[in-house]
């Protein structure tokens, strides 16, 4: 094909290296941006490769035997990684994300796992270290990552129709392997385990009772995720956004459900149990409920650059100032800035301007950031 474009390795090259500030600013813990957002949440992306090419995340006909993942030289090293973390907990993270990607393809990732599990946050409390993952390979790892300290997983699924999942991951991967490794995350005590499904209109809707009735009266969470414009690979379009105002709806025909209250502020998911007490249910409306205003999350790519939101077109080359000597004290300042400047609020401008906004061909793409 000629007219091939895949605007991730353009944005890939884009090189920001953020300035060192004069000025070295020790960190306090509470670091917060021009909305007066702190910085809680560190997504850490190990990998940008996938067993799966799931259709709305790494289309097949794009993400090929020629599409050139990042070279292992380019990857942060699990040290690069661990210092990274460190520096940014000084800054407020509380709770880390391994992401990808695929997660558990990194090699030896308990490793890492391990080598953050000794961090403690600013305040002295140990860190919150999760994991997302297509299950695929969690049969085989829960009990080494649970050993290694990872505390909870997060497990994406959007089917339980085997015909419609396998059409979904388009590897033909079955059904039952992910769910078997739920219930071994389940009882190595990677819990409470949450399941993310991503609901795209007129591919897996059909799939929202099933699902809830697969997992109520489960241990396990089940989220349903509005599908999003991430990336530019996916032709994203408004009209398969199913709103999860249409989800609850939907759930509603059936049981009957109850709002809860968040967990904490800048919760990203609504909660709703079922009246009968049998579990609880989320619903992410990334597009249709923005909550740009509560986002305390940055991003760490797999090469080590800083996005400030999933929206990016660019990110920081932090792995740039590591590799080239500088201090955690400068790192630490060089960070401090950028989230200091940081105005993101992508998905509130979505929401005010559906047609407005520019489409651009060069956001990140969610196998490369990570969710
Ligand atoms: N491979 C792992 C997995 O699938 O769980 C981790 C990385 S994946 C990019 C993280 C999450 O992003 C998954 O739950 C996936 O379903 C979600 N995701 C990917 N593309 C999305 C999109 N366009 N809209 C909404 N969620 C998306
Ligand atoms: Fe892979 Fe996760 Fe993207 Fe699916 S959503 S292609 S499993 S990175
Ligand atoms: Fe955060 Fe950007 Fe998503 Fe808004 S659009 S919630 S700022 S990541």
């Amino acid at each position: 094909m000629t007219d091939k474009v895949i605007p991730i390795m353009d944005l890939r090259q884009k090189n920001r290296t953020p300035a060192i500030p004069a000025t070295l600013l020790a960190p306090t813990g509470l670091l917060t941006d021009r909305l007066m957002r702190p910085l809680h949440d560190l997504r850490i992306s190990v990998t940008d490769r996938c067993n799966f090419r799931c259709v709305y995340c790494m289309p097949k006909e794009l993400f090929d035997k020629d599409y050139q993942f990042l070279p292992q030289t380019d990857l942060l090293s699990f040290e690069e990684i661990t210092r990274m973390a460190r520096i940014f907990i000084d800054h407020g993270i509380e709770k880390i994300r391994l992401t990808g990607g695929e997660p558990l393809l990194r090699k030896h990732v308990e490793k890492l796992i391990e080598m953050l599990s000794r961090l403690k946050t600013h305040s002295g409390r140990d860190l919150d270290i999760t994991l997302t993952t297509n299950g695929s390979l969690l049969a085989k790892k829960a009990q080494s990552l649970k050993d290694a300290g990872l505390k909870r997983v997060t497990v994406s699924l959007d089917a339980i129709d085997e015909t419609t999942f396998r059409m979904m991951n388009d590897v033909d991967f079955p059904v039952a392997d992910v769910l078997h490794g739920i219930d071994v995350a389940h009882a190595v005590g990677l819990g409470p385990i949450k399941i993310n499904m991503v609901v795209k209109r007129g591919m897996n809707d059909q799939e929202i009772l099933p699902m809830a009735r697969q997992f109520k009266g489960s241990p396990a969470i089940l989220r349903f995720i509005e599908y999003m414009d991430v990336g530019a690979t996916n032709g994203w379009k408004m009209d398969e956004v199913m709103p999860s105002a249409d989800i609850i709806a939907r759930i509603s025909s059936e049981f009957s459900l109850q709002q809860i209250d968040p967990n904490y502020v800048g919760e990203t998911a609504g909660r709703w149990r079922y009246a009968d007490g049998s579990g609880e249910i989320g619903v992410i409306s990334s597009v249709t409920q923005a909550f740009c205003q509560d986002c305390s999350r940055a991003r760490l790519s797999t090469e080590g650059k800083l996005f400030t939101c999933l929206f990016a077109t660019g990110g920081h080359d932090l792995r740039a100032l590591m590799r080239a000597g500088h201090s955690d004290a400068e790192i630490s300042a060089a960070i401090g800035q950028v989230w200091h400047k940081r105005t993101d609020r992508y998905s509130e401008l979505r929401s005010a301007d559906t047609v407005g906004l520019p489409r651009s061909a060069n956001k990140v793409e969610m196998s490369y950031i990570g969710g």
